[in-house]
Protein backbone atom coordinates (compact mmCIF):
# COMPACT_ATOMS: atom_id res chain seq x y z
CA UNK A 1 0.00 0.00 0.00
CA UNK A 2 1.28 3.21 -0.64
CA UNK A 3 1.39 6.64 1.80
CA UNK A 4 -1.88 7.92 -0.31
CA UNK A 5 -3.93 4.78 0.24
CA UNK A 6 -2.46 4.14 3.95
CA UNK A 7 -3.07 7.71 5.20
CA UNK A 8 -7.21 7.61 3.59
CA UNK A 9 -7.56 4.21 5.35
CA UNK A 10 -6.01 5.73 8.54
CA UNK A 11 -8.89 8.56 7.97
CA UNK A 12 -11.64 6.06 7.19
CA UNK A 13 -10.68 3.94 10.39
CA UNK A 14 -10.42 6.52 13.10
CA UNK A 15 -13.38 7.66 15.02
CA UNK A 16 -11.81 10.49 17.24
CA UNK A 17 -9.14 13.03 14.94
CA UNK A 18 -7.18 15.60 16.08
CA UNK A 19 -5.76 18.23 13.92
CA UNK A 20 -2.83 20.18 15.34
CA UNK A 21 -0.72 23.26 13.88
CA UNK A 22 2.59 25.18 15.10
CA UNK A 23 2.46 27.83 17.80
CA UNK A 24 1.99 31.35 16.28
CA UNK A 25 -0.07 30.05 13.33
CA UNK A 26 0.34 31.63 10.16
CA UNK A 27 -1.87 31.76 7.07
CA UNK A 28 -1.08 27.94 5.62
CA UNK A 29 -0.84 26.43 8.98
CA UNK A 30 -4.43 27.56 9.62
CA UNK A 31 -5.39 27.32 6.27
CA UNK A 32 -3.94 23.71 5.80
CA UNK A 33 -5.52 22.94 9.80
CA UNK A 34 -9.24 24.05 8.52
CA UNK A 35 -8.94 23.17 5.10
CA UNK A 36 -8.68 19.37 6.46
CA UNK A 37 -11.01 19.69 9.16
CA UNK A 38 -13.83 20.84 6.73
CA UNK A 39 -12.44 17.62 3.99
CA UNK A 40 -12.92 15.20 7.41
CA UNK A 41 -16.00 16.39 8.63
CA UNK A 42 -17.29 15.72 4.85
CA UNK A 43 -16.11 12.20 4.61
CA UNK A 44 -16.71 11.53 8.07
CA UNK A 45 -19.16 12.82 9.61
CA UNK A 46 -19.91 10.50 12.01
CA UNK A 47 -16.59 11.61 13.38
CA UNK A 48 -15.18 13.65 16.02
CA UNK A 49 -12.60 15.63 14.51
CA UNK A 50 -11.39 18.34 16.18
CA UNK A 51 -8.62 21.46 15.48
CA UNK A 52 -6.23 22.70 18.26
CA UNK A 53 -4.56 25.88 18.14
CA UNK A 54 -2.71 28.62 20.22
CA UNK A 55 -4.91 30.99 18.24
CA UNK A 56 -6.24 31.93 15.34
CA UNK A 57 -5.18 35.90 14.23
CA UNK A 58 -8.35 37.55 13.50
CA UNK A 59 -7.47 37.97 9.68
CA UNK A 60 -8.29 34.63 9.20
CA UNK A 61 -11.30 33.96 11.88
CA UNK A 62 -14.12 34.27 8.39
CA UNK A 63 -13.09 30.69 7.42
CA UNK A 64 -15.62 27.93 7.76
CA UNK A 65 -14.58 26.11 10.71
CA UNK A 66 -12.58 28.74 12.28
CA UNK A 67 -15.03 28.71 14.99
CA UNK A 68 -14.94 25.61 15.88
CA UNK A 69 -11.51 25.60 17.13
CA UNK A 70 -10.48 24.90 20.52
CA UNK A 71 -7.56 26.90 21.97
CA UNK A 72 -7.59 24.98 25.08
CA UNK A 73 -4.39 22.19 25.51
CA UNK A 74 -5.53 21.31 29.28
CA UNK A 75 -7.91 19.04 28.35
CA UNK A 76 -6.94 15.67 28.94
CA UNK A 77 -7.72 13.33 25.92
CA UNK A 78 -6.65 10.47 23.67
CA UNK A 79 -7.42 10.58 20.11
CA UNK A 80 -7.61 7.85 17.38
CA UNK A 81 -5.26 9.88 14.80
CA UNK A 82 -3.33 12.71 15.41
CA UNK A 83 -2.99 14.61 12.62
CA UNK A 84 0.45 17.79 12.33
CA UNK A 85 0.33 20.18 9.63
CA UNK A 86 3.25 22.80 9.04
CA UNK A 87 5.08 21.99 11.77
CA UNK A 88 8.78 21.06 11.33
CA UNK A 89 9.47 19.66 14.42
CA UNK A 90 7.34 18.25 17.38
CA UNK A 91 8.40 20.91 19.43
CA UNK A 92 6.79 23.50 16.97
CA UNK A 93 3.49 22.07 18.36
CA UNK A 94 3.82 24.17 21.88
CA UNK A 95 1.79 22.46 24.60
CA UNK A 96 -0.60 20.88 21.83
CA UNK A 97 2.15 18.27 21.46
CA UNK A 98 0.45 16.11 24.84
CA UNK A 99 -2.48 15.20 22.01
CA UNK A 100 0.30 13.89 19.70
CA UNK A 101 2.09 11.77 22.17
CA UNK A 102 -1.20 10.18 24.05
CA UNK A 103 -2.86 9.29 19.96
CA UNK A 104 -3.12 6.00 18.74
CA UNK A 105 -1.20 6.95 15.40
CA UNK A 106 0.03 9.87 13.87
CA UNK A 107 0.03 11.69 10.52
CA UNK A 108 3.12 14.51 9.73
CA UNK A 109 2.24 16.69 6.58
CA UNK A 110 4.89 19.38 6.12
CA UNK A 111 7.27 21.17 3.50
CA UNK A 112 10.33 22.40 5.74
CA UNK A 113 13.08 20.77 4.65
CA UNK A 114 14.34 20.68 8.28
CA UNK A 115 11.73 18.76 8.95
CA UNK A 116 13.23 15.20 10.04
CA UNK A 117 9.89 13.10 10.54
CA UNK A 118 8.29 12.63 14.61
CA UNK A 119 5.22 11.02 13.21
CA UNK A 120 3.94 7.28 12.75
CA UNK A 121 3.97 8.59 8.99
CA UNK A 122 5.37 11.30 7.86
CA UNK A 123 4.47 13.27 4.13
CA UNK A 124 8.04 16.17 3.93
CA UNK A 125 8.05 17.72 0.39
CA UNK A 126 10.47 20.42 0.59
CA UNK A 127 9.43 21.76 -3.10
CA UNK A 128 6.21 22.23 -2.16
CA UNK A 129 5.04 25.91 -1.95
CA UNK A 130 3.25 25.14 1.03
CA UNK A 131 1.46 22.73 3.55
CA UNK A 132 -1.56 22.95 2.32
CA UNK A 133 -0.69 22.35 -1.40
CA UNK A 134 1.31 19.12 0.12
CA UNK A 135 -2.77 18.43 1.96
CA UNK A 136 -4.01 18.59 -1.39
CA UNK A 137 -2.65 16.15 -3.55
CA UNK A 138 -4.25 13.51 -0.25
CA UNK A 139 -8.03 14.91 -0.82
CA UNK A 140 -10.12 13.14 -3.17
CA UNK A 141 -11.00 15.87 -5.95
CA UNK A 142 -14.49 14.62 -6.17
CA UNK A 143 -15.29 15.32 -2.28
CA UNK A 144 -14.14 19.16 -3.03
CA UNK A 145 -15.58 22.01 -2.37
CA UNK A 146 -15.77 25.91 -2.02
CA UNK A 147 -15.34 25.78 1.88
CA UNK A 148 -12.18 23.44 1.48
CA UNK A 149 -11.08 25.37 -1.58
CA UNK A 150 -10.95 28.50 0.61
CA UNK A 151 -8.96 27.13 3.35
CA UNK A 152 -6.60 25.96 0.81
CA UNK A 153 -6.10 29.28 -1.38
CA UNK A 154 -5.72 31.22 1.70
CA UNK A 155 -2.67 28.75 2.38
CA UNK A 156 -0.89 28.89 -0.58
CA UNK A 157 -1.15 32.96 -0.98
CA UNK A 158 0.75 33.27 2.56
CA UNK A 159 3.33 30.71 1.90
CA UNK A 160 4.04 31.75 -1.98
CA UNK A 161 3.91 35.84 -0.76
CA UNK A 162 0.62 35.74 -3.05
CA UNK A 163 2.59 33.45 -5.98
CA UNK A 164 5.58 35.42 -5.47
CA UNK A 165 8.13 33.30 -4.09
CA UNK A 166 10.01 30.84 -5.93
CA UNK A 167 8.31 27.69 -3.99
CA UNK A 168 5.00 28.64 -6.11
CA UNK A 169 5.61 26.15 -9.01
CA UNK A 170 3.48 24.86 -12.03
CA UNK A 171 1.80 22.20 -9.72
CA UNK A 172 1.10 25.60 -7.65
CA UNK A 173 -0.97 27.65 -10.03
CA UNK A 174 -2.83 24.55 -11.53
CA UNK A 175 -3.52 23.62 -7.52
CA UNK A 176 -4.61 27.12 -7.22
CA UNK A 177 -6.60 27.54 -10.20
CA UNK A 178 -8.76 24.35 -9.51
CA UNK A 179 -9.73 25.81 -6.08
CA UNK A 180 -10.66 29.50 -7.76
CA UNK A 181 -12.99 27.26 -9.79
CA UNK A 182 -14.55 26.22 -6.81
CA UNK A 183 -15.51 29.97 -6.11
CA UNK A 184 -13.05 31.48 -4.26
CA UNK A 185 -13.12 34.95 -3.84
CA UNK A 186 -9.46 35.71 -4.71
CA UNK A 187 -9.38 39.68 -4.80
CA UNK A 188 -11.02 39.65 -1.46
CA UNK A 189 -8.97 37.57 0.42
CA UNK A 190 -6.00 38.56 -0.83
CA UNK A 191 -6.79 42.29 0.03
CA UNK A 192 -8.41 41.43 3.60
CA UNK A 193 -5.96 38.73 4.91
CA UNK A 194 -2.34 39.46 3.23
CA UNK A 195 -2.30 42.94 2.51
CA UNK A 196 -4.08 44.88 4.92
CA UNK A 197 -3.07 46.01 8.36
CA UNK A 198 -4.69 47.62 11.38
CA UNK A 199 -3.50 50.85 12.54
CA UNK A 200 -1.09 49.14 15.04
CA UNK A 201 0.36 46.80 12.74
CA UNK A 202 1.29 49.81 9.89
CA UNK A 203 2.97 51.63 12.79
CA UNK A 204 5.04 48.60 14.38
CA UNK A 205 6.05 48.11 11.05
CA UNK A 206 7.19 51.65 10.97
CA UNK A 207 8.97 51.34 14.23
CA UNK A 208 10.72 48.12 12.06
CA UNK A 209 11.50 50.34 9.17
CA UNK A 210 13.05 53.43 11.20
CA UNK A 211 15.55 51.36 13.46
CA UNK A 212 16.69 48.72 10.46
CA UNK A 213 20.29 48.64 9.74
CA UNK A 214 22.76 47.80 7.07
CA UNK A 215 25.22 45.07 7.41
CA UNK A 216 27.49 43.18 5.53
CA UNK A 217 28.26 46.15 2.75
CA UNK A 218 24.79 46.29 2.39
CA UNK A 219 23.76 42.84 1.46
CA UNK A 220 22.29 42.49 4.81
CA UNK A 221 19.38 44.03 6.87
CA UNK A 222 18.66 44.03 10.20
CA UNK A 223 16.22 45.56 12.86
CA UNK A 224 15.07 44.52 16.32
CA UNK A 225 12.33 45.50 18.51
CA UNK A 226 11.90 45.26 22.06
CA UNK A 227 9.26 44.54 24.82
CA UNK A 228 8.78 47.93 25.83
CA UNK A 229 8.51 48.97 22.13
CA UNK A 230 5.32 46.11 21.83
CA UNK A 231 4.13 48.11 24.99
CA UNK A 232 4.29 51.77 23.60
CA UNK A 233 2.46 50.53 19.91
CA UNK A 234 -0.35 48.15 22.06
CA UNK A 235 0.78 45.51 19.49
CA UNK A 236 1.31 42.01 20.53
CA UNK A 237 3.43 39.10 18.30
CA UNK A 238 0.92 38.57 15.77
CA UNK A 239 0.94 42.10 14.63
CA UNK A 240 4.56 41.17 13.13
CA UNK A 241 3.09 39.43 9.86
CA UNK A 242 5.24 40.93 6.88
CA UNK A 243 7.91 43.21 8.77
CA UNK A 244 10.77 40.76 7.42
CA UNK A 245 9.30 40.65 4.60
CA UNK A 246 8.63 44.25 4.02
CA UNK A 247 12.63 44.74 4.69
CA UNK A 248 13.91 42.23 2.62
CA UNK A 249 12.67 44.75 -0.31
CA UNK A 250 15.41 47.01 0.64
CA UNK A 251 17.14 47.40 -2.44
CA UNK A 252 20.53 45.52 -2.72
CA UNK A 253 19.99 43.46 0.40
CA UNK A 254 20.34 39.31 0.27
CA UNK A 255 19.41 38.73 3.62
CA UNK A 256 16.99 40.24 6.11
CA UNK A 257 16.59 39.69 9.71
CA UNK A 258 14.01 41.02 12.42
CA UNK A 259 14.14 40.19 15.84
CA UNK A 260 12.14 41.09 18.65
CA UNK A 261 11.43 39.96 22.42
CA UNK A 262 8.87 37.95 23.54
CA UNK A 263 9.28 37.68 26.83
CA UNK A 264 12.11 39.40 29.01
CA UNK A 265 15.76 37.95 28.17
CA UNK A 266 13.50 35.93 25.36
CA UNK A 267 13.63 36.51 21.06
CA UNK A 268 12.52 35.55 18.20
CA UNK A 269 14.42 35.58 15.16
CA UNK A 270 12.90 35.60 11.36
CA UNK A 271 15.24 35.54 8.44
CA UNK A 272 14.91 35.41 4.44
CA UNK A 273 17.35 35.52 1.62
CA UNK A 274 16.82 36.44 -1.87
CA UNK A 275 18.47 33.92 -4.12
CA UNK A 276 22.22 33.04 -2.46
CA UNK A 277 21.99 32.18 1.27
CA UNK A 278 20.39 28.92 2.71
CA UNK A 279 18.85 30.68 6.02
CA UNK A 280 17.40 27.21 7.50
CA UNK A 281 21.37 26.37 8.02
CA UNK A 282 21.64 29.84 10.09
CA UNK A 283 18.42 29.49 11.41
CA UNK A 284 19.15 26.04 13.35
CA UNK A 285 22.06 27.36 14.89
CA UNK A 286 19.66 29.07 16.92
CA UNK A 287 17.18 26.06 17.64
CA UNK A 288 14.66 26.83 15.08
CA UNK A 289 14.32 26.18 11.05
CA UNK A 290 11.91 26.21 8.11
CA UNK A 291 12.90 26.86 4.55
CA UNK A 292 15.81 27.51 2.37
CA UNK A 293 15.05 31.49 1.75
CA UNK A 294 12.14 31.78 5.02
CA UNK A 295 13.60 30.11 8.42
CA UNK A 296 12.95 31.76 12.13
CA UNK A 297 14.22 30.27 15.53
CA UNK A 298 14.09 31.50 18.78
CA UNK A 299 16.86 31.85 21.32
CA UNK A 300 17.64 33.32 24.83
CA UNK A 301 20.75 36.10 25.03
CA UNK A 302 22.02 39.37 23.71
CA UNK A 303 20.04 40.52 20.65
CA UNK A 304 22.87 42.05 19.53
CA UNK A 305 25.41 39.43 20.04
CA UNK A 306 23.05 37.67 17.30
CA UNK A 307 22.73 40.01 14.84
CA UNK A 308 26.25 40.28 14.71
CA UNK A 309 26.73 36.16 14.66
CA UNK A 310 24.22 36.37 12.00
CA UNK A 311 26.23 38.74 9.91
CA UNK A 312 29.28 36.94 10.54
CA UNK A 313 27.45 33.81 9.51
CA UNK A 314 25.96 35.53 6.02
CA UNK A 315 29.11 37.10 5.41
CA UNK A 316 30.52 33.51 5.36
CA UNK A 317 27.95 32.14 2.92
CA UNK A 318 27.92 35.25 0.78
P1 LIG B 1 8.76 33.12 10.41
O1 LIG B 1 10.04 33.87 10.31
O2 LIG B 1 7.71 33.68 9.51
O3 LIG B 1 8.31 32.93 11.82
O4 LIG B 1 9.06 31.66 9.91
C1 LIG B 1 9.62 31.39 8.65
C2 LIG B 1 9.61 29.90 8.42
O5 LIG B 1 10.45 29.26 9.38
C3 LIG B 1 8.23 29.28 8.60
O6 LIG B 1 8.07 28.32 7.60
C4 LIG B 1 8.28 28.65 9.95
O7 LIG B 1 7.50 27.50 9.99
C5 LIG B 1 9.74 28.34 10.17
N1 LIG B 1 10.09 28.58 11.57
C6 LIG B 1 9.92 29.72 12.26
N2 LIG B 1 10.34 29.59 13.53
C7 LIG B 1 10.79 28.31 13.67
C8 LIG B 1 11.34 27.56 14.76
O8 LIG B 1 11.50 28.02 15.88
N3 LIG B 1 11.67 26.26 14.48
C9 LIG B 1 11.50 25.70 13.25
N4 LIG B 1 11.84 24.41 13.07
N5 LIG B 1 10.98 26.38 12.21
C10 LIG B 1 10.62 27.67 12.40
MN1 LIG C 1 3.87 26.51 5.65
Amino acid sequence: MDKKQQIRQWWAEADSIVILGHVHPDGDCVGSCLGLWNYLKKIRPEAEVQVRLENCPAEFAFLPGADRISFDFSEEKAYDLCMCLDAGDALRLGDAVRYLKSASRSICLDHHVTNKGFCDINVVEPHASSTSEVLAEYLDPEQMNKDIADCLYLGIIHDTGVFKYDCTSEKTMCLAGRLISLGVDTRQMIDDTFYRKSFVQNRLMGAALLKARLLCGGRMIASFLSAAEFRQYEATPADTEGIVAQLKLTAGTEVAMFLYETAPGLYKISLRSESVVDVSRIAAQYGGGGHVRASGGRFEGDPEEVIAQVAEAVSLQL
